[in-house]
């Protein structure tokens, strides 16, 4: 068994993350969902992000959750991790993910396994979701029940 590391920010959690997240675990035997922190973004959740995650994978076998700071390559050094895992939707994740990968090869030698997004979810973005949230509009048949309830607590108090 080994662990692999599911980056990413989580801005909320979704339906599509979590699919993602249990097919690694299935395929390694161990994940560790990575959140990142990066002082130079504006997150909607804030930190609340990483809590939303701990409540909605609770349970879950072979399954932990960190924050991420700094560099990847060194949170995954530090921690014997030797691989990531990313979700493929469309071309653009693609494009990225490519770049990234490269880089992370090149600066330690850490892999990356891209994982094609389930038929059902390969449009959902937590971009979107965001945007559909701020206007008004239903999420929950793409988010756990912990992010809905958290996205009804946002709507009574909205912070943007
Ligand atoms: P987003 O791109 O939705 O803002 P993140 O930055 O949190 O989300 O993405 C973290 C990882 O999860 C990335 O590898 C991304 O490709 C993957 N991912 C996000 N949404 C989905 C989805 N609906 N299906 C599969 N993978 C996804």
């Amino acid at each position: 068994m080994i662990t692999v590391l599911c980056p990413g920010s989580f801005d909320p959690i979704t339906v599509g993350h979590i699919d993602i997240i249990t097919r690694a675990r299935d395929l390694f035997g161990s994940v560790l969902v990575g959140v990142g922190r990066n002082n130079q973004k504006q997150y909607l959740f804030g930190d609340q992000r990483i809590d939303l995650v701990r409540e909605a994978l609770d349970g879950m076998d072979g399954v932990d959750v960190s924050p991420i700071e700094g560099l990847l390559v060194d949170f995954c050094r530090e921690r014997g991790i030797t691989a990531v895992i990313k979700g493929l939707r469309f071309g653009a994740d693609f494009d990225f993910e490519l770049q990234m990968a490269h880089m992370n090869r090149g600066l330690t030698g850490l892999e990356t396994v891209l994982l094609p997004a389930a038929a059902e979810h390969v449009t959902l973005s937590s971009t979107i979701l965001r945007e559909v949230m701020k206007l008004g509009g239903d999420v929950t048949p793409y988010v756990p029940d912990v992010v809905a309830r958290a996205i009804e607590a946002w709507r009574s108090e909205p912070v943007d």
